[in-house]
């Protein structure tokens, strides 16, 4: 059963006062006010003012920023300032820095920057979030833990390394079996001990962060680390649990970031939160799949906007300002697919250091008479009237895709056929095929329950670890759909090939079997002839990879058309108990996919929208009895299109729209039906 958070949407962002002098936060209190925020993310980076020197603390300029935000009633969503370490600590301590890929000790500076198993990081990291839990649970405006910040990065120090050790010794229990795991016979490897285990940095069998000697090793220290840094949060996590049985605990992610296995961590969070910083040139889609893997991580519960820019980001190559409306388009694209919360970062905006042009709330100029303020200010309005009516609303999606850190990272660590190949680029191309026609998606995980969805999509499902082909076998077998690509089946959870033709243990499901893959060069392309039906056009491209598919008893539905391999198939569809199970053995053009995806969500009579114009999306969310549809135009100009929603009544205007749907600029409808 899932837990509600929330009895109204927070609204709100990073608010750091010690930057400022007391007179300017009654300034802040009285234009938060005005634009109806009522939730301020504090302390994340205060751990140096905290505790100036080893034993010396100081909670009074905390006390005084809690005593001043609950006097206006804000909710608080409390830091613990773990992810930025003191200077003093630094200097007297220094196995709490990290040692890099390179193999560099570093020095103070940065904020991310501690070692995970560092034995004085994990002490101080205790006793300040002892003595803050102690200090501030059952405040009645304390309204989440925001445990440390964007976890993140990795760390191969010898106490690392160390610890690498015991983590290894914990999962293979024998060296022999740690020799074959990670295939160590090859380049004479074989360990002897233990001991002789070294961290696979650049000193070591790491090449860099998408190439590896030995990707079984690697791969296992990415599982480590990630859980290295998950055993912070959860060792501060339960210091809390210690003071406070209540207060949910979150700390804010980073949608498909590389370094940790979100699917694990969210196991310990109560609440997923995630910060959204689109590029001026990221897809819409990509955002959207973002938010749908967030919220896929706890099985579909909704997630906190942890934060956002209110206008301009500083880190980006060309930070363009967004313009007027978009901040509210992506605010409701955020919860469209789940967000609960929409917060920023940040309230005020820094006077100094790297992110003084990072946009806030309240800008340089300091009062209420800018185009931002205006927009934040529109947004709190609208929002608090809504009131509750969106909180905890589910998506039910037919559609499932499976996304997986183990194979992102074995994927990419892969040497050979070729560079180009990206885990996340993969993914968000049958994601696009779907978000093309606004079919609403769960992101999935190995151990979610297939059987909910009449669609399985699972690209570059390289790894098939233990378990997940029978998983795939019975839904397939019950009538689910499944597909699945190139670059599939082939190795196991130590990244050893699974003998006996790709794509190993889906080699029955799919009928098929596949005896070579070709890397075409960049700007090379075969051709596919099309004959079924179900293209509109005969032939189209394909590029990157070309498996040499053997059918067995699967049908082909496409063959390539050129080169020496010219008649193999390149999609398959195998019958399979009482379901069907596709295969696409090449990187066909975006437009083919799209056709094709669309011919596997009419079979099953999956609710789709065409003919709605490029740059407008539409995702729905459920709470009761109610569907509501956000109809969102991310484009700066006007866009119409006839539409199935005549007779709905727009929430956010209280009109009922007609069958032709105009959106002005950046707009957005929140349609319901009952
Ligand atoms: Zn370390």
């Amino acid at each position: 059963m899932r837990e509600q958070y929330f009895d109204k949407m927070l609204y709100g962002g990073d608010y750091n006062p010690e930057q400022w002098p007391k007179d300017i936060w009654e300034e802040d209190m009285r234009m938060f006010n005005e634009a109806h925020i009522n939730s301020a993310t504090i302390n994340v980076f205060s751990w140096a003012r905290l505790q100036p020197s080893e034993n010396e603390y100081d909670f009074s300029e905390l006390d005084a920023v809690i005593e001043r935000l609950a006097k206006e009633d804000m909710e608080i969503v409390l830091g613990t300032s773990t992810a930025a370490i003191p200077a003093w600590m630094c200097r007297k301590f220094p196995d709490v820095t990290r040692v890099d890929f390179e193999g560099r000790k570093h020095k103070f500076g940065h904020r991310h920057n501690h070692c995970p198993n560092s034995p004085s990081f994990k002490r101080f990291a205790s006793e300040l979030v002892h003595r803050l839990a102690q200090r501030y649970s059952g405040h009645p405006n304390l309204k989440i833990w925001h445990i440390s910040n964007e976890y993140s990065g990795e760390c191969y120090c010898e106490q690392c390394e160390k610890a690498f050790r015991v983590w290894v010794k914990d999962k293979y229990e024998t060296i022999e079996v740690v020799n074959e795991a990670w295939n160590m016979s090859f380049w004479g490897h074989t360990l002897y001990e233990f001991d002789d285990i070294v961290v696979p940095n650049y000193l070591g069998d790491g090449i860099h962060d998408t190439a590896a000697a030995f990707a079984g090793l690697s791969i296992d220290y990415r599982r480590f680390n990630s859980d290295s840094l998950l055993n912070n949060f959860k060792m501060e996590r339960d210091i809390i649990r210690l003071y406070d049985k209540e207060t949910p605990t979150t700390t804010n992610l980073m949608g498909t970031y590389k370094g940790l296995d979100y699917f694990k961590w969210a196991k310990e969070m109560d609440i997923v939160s995630w910060d959204n910083y689109p590029s001026y040139n990221t897809p819409l889609s990509h955002t959207a799949m973002n938010h749908d893997l967030m919220r896929g991580l706890k099985g579909g519960e909704s997630f906190m906007l942890m934060e956002q820019t209110p206008s301009q980001q500083n880190w980006q190559p060309y930070n363009a300002l967004k313009r007027p409306g978009k901040m509210r388009v992506q605010s409701y694209q955020s919860i469209a697919h789940g967000a609960d919360s929409i917060q920023f970062f940040q309230l005020r905006r820094s006077k100094g250091a790297v992110e003084k042009f990072h946009g806030a709330v309240i800008e340089h100029a300091g009062h209420s008479n800018t185009r931002v303020y205006r927009e934040v200010m529109e947004l709190g309005r609208e929002l608090k009237r809504l009131g509750d009516d969106l909180i905890g609303a589910e998506t039910k999606a037919r559609v499932g895709i499976l996304f997986d850190w183990d194979n992102y990272w074995a994927l990419e660590y892969t040497s050979g056929p070729s560079v180009a190949l990206r885990y996340v680029d993969q993914i968000q191309r049958y994601y696009d095929a779907c978000y093309s026609r606004h079919v609403d998606i769960d992101m999935l995980h190995m151990d979610s329950k297939f059987s909910k969805y009449d669609i399985v999509l699972a690209p570059v499902l390289y790894m098939v670890k233990e378990g997940v082909s029978e998983k795939i076998d019975a839904f397939v077998s019950q009538g689910g759909t499944f597909l699945t690509t190139y670059m599939s089946g082939i190795v196991d959870q130590s990244d050893n090939v699974h003998l006996g033709g790709y794509p190993g243990p889906l080699r029955e499901t799919l009928g098929i079997w596949v005896e070579e893959i070709d890397a075409l060069a960049p700007g090379t392309t075969n051709i596919l002839a099309t004959e079924a039906a179900l293209f509109s056009q005969g032939r189209y491209k394909c590029e990157m990879l070309c498996d040499l598919v053997h059918l067995e008893s699967a049908e082909m539905v496409v063959a390539y058309n050129s080169d020496f391999y010219k008649g193999m198939p390149a999609v398959t569809k195998n019958r399979f108990g009482s379901g069907e199970a596709w295969y696409v053995g090449t990187v066909p053009e975006q437009t083919m996919l799209n056709e094709l995806i669309a011919h596997i969500l009419t079979e099953k009579e999956i609710e789709t929208f065409d003919d709605v114009p490029e740059g407008v999306e539409i995702a729905s969310r459920v709470k009761g009895e109610k569907t509501f549809y956000f109809i969102m135009n991310h484009r700066n100009d006007v866009q119409q299109f006839h539409s199935s929603f005549k007779g709905c009544t727009d929430v956010l205007t209280n009109q009922k729209v007609s069958d032709k749907i105009q959106l002005e600029p950046f707009d957005v409808k929140l349609l319901v039906k009952k």
